[in-house]
């Protein structure tokens, strides 16, 4: 309550992977919520259930376009920017849309900000630091990002968001807060977005054969979903000076190999592994430096990767019982192989 107000939120990209969590969060704190996605990469379907809750709304709009702020209430007290494909394929699919969400996007939405007095968030990603000459990632390394690369559409853009909502507040035009996020996997994550986790569980549960880039020596730390959230939810609150970017992981970090082990434990597939090419520009090493958010907003991970992947796999096996196939019999339904 703010004033005795229900408080109010715009979540950009509300529809995808971290934002449809988000939004449920929030309406869990009694926050009323308004979703703007242009379902590029989100779907309707993940956001159906929070359709039926009366503090939840759902704008089909791109934030490219200034016009779906008229869609929202004059009141706003938040604004999370998550409005991006995160997925290298799915961001590569369109790079000049990826670039142009990232920078007018977010653009558009600090306006929002500056005219209806809402703190703003943007979600930035541990790809600012690009291939890192630095290990661990700390806020204050300025990274090693190709601005020609395949990667770049993302990567800078992304970086450029990060200008813009720091000029915002140099301007005192608005209460800006960046959070670097580092690989988040979970529930809801989309079997065909082609990220790691999502790929190899999908393979693990099909049988089919598992994919490899390169050799599988390259590093990642994964962070559970639940635990991002709660990171995002308190650096939305947190009251102190500005604190710049800060960086949300999981420090835990492994090398792509011993993900599919732990894949391959978990769900006892007897899948096997292949290799193939390493895409372009791809990072070598990742790891957060998280005594930042440690520091101002006494966050954490708690969710070991055994816990998060086991909760991962279930949903992923929920969802394909689901949606498989299914031809009526007699009666009863009988799945198709
Ligand atoms: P996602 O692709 O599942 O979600 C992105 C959402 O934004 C989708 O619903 C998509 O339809 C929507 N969207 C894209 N362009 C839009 C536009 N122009 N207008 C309106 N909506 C648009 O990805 P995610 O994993 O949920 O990531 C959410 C945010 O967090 C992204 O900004 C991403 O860069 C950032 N992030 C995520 C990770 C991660 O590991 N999941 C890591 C670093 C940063
Ligand atoms: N990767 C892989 N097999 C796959 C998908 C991805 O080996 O089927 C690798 C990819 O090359 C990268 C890492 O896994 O080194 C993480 O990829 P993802 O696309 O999930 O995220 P990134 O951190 O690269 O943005």
């Amino acid at each position: 309550m703010k004033n005795g107000q229900t408080k109010r939120a715009v979540v950009a990209g509300g529809a995808g992977f971290l934002g449809s969590h988000l939004c449920e969060a929030l309406l869990g704190d009694g926050v009323q919520v308004w979703c703007v996605d242009n379902l590029q990469t989100g779907q309707r379907r993940t956001v159906r259930r929070l359709e039926q809750h009366p503090g939840f709304t759902f704008v089909e709009a791109d934030v490219i376009e200034a016009g779906f702020a008229a869609m929202l209430p004059r009141r706003v007290d938040m604004i999370f920017n998550l409005a991006c494909a995160a997925s290298p394929v799915q961001y590569q699919a369109d790079p000049e849309h990826t670039l142009l969400t990232s920078v007018v996007g977010t653009r558009n939405l600090l306006r929002l900000a500056e005219q209806r007095g809402a703190r703003f968030l943007l979600t930035s990603t541990s790809e600012v630091y690009g291939d890192p000459e630095v290990h661990p990632q700390t806020e204050s390394y300025r990274g090693n990002v190709s601005c020609t690369g395949p990667r770049a559409c993302y990567d800078e853009g992304k970086r450029a968001a990060e200008s813009l909502a720091l000029d915002f507040h140099r301007a005192g035009r608005a209460d800006i807060r960046i959070v670097r996020i580092f690989n988040t996997y979970g529930p809801r994550m989309r079997s065909d977005d082609g990220r790691v986790v999502s790929n190899i569980i999908t393979q693990a549960l099909d049988g089919s054969d598992i994919t490899i880039y390169g050799d599988g020596s390259q590093t990642r730390s994964f962070c559970y979903v639940d635990d991002l959230i709660d990171g995002l939810m308190r650096l939305m609150r947190y009251e102190g000076v500005q604190p710049g970017p800060v960086n949300m992981g999981n420090p835990a970090e492994l090398t792509v190999a011993e993900l599919v082990e732990q894949v391959l434990a978990l769900t006892g597939s007897r899948s096997s592994v292949v290799h193939m090419a390493l895409p372009e520009d791809d990072p070598r090493r990742r790891r957060p430096d998280i005594h930042r958010a440690r520091e101002l907003l006494g966050w954490a991970p708690h969710t070991t990767l055994t816990e998060g992947l086991r909760e991962t796999v279930r949903w992923f096996s929920q969802l394909r019982a689901e949606t498989a196939p299914r031809v009526l019999g007699n009666g009863s339904d009988h799945l198709v192989a």
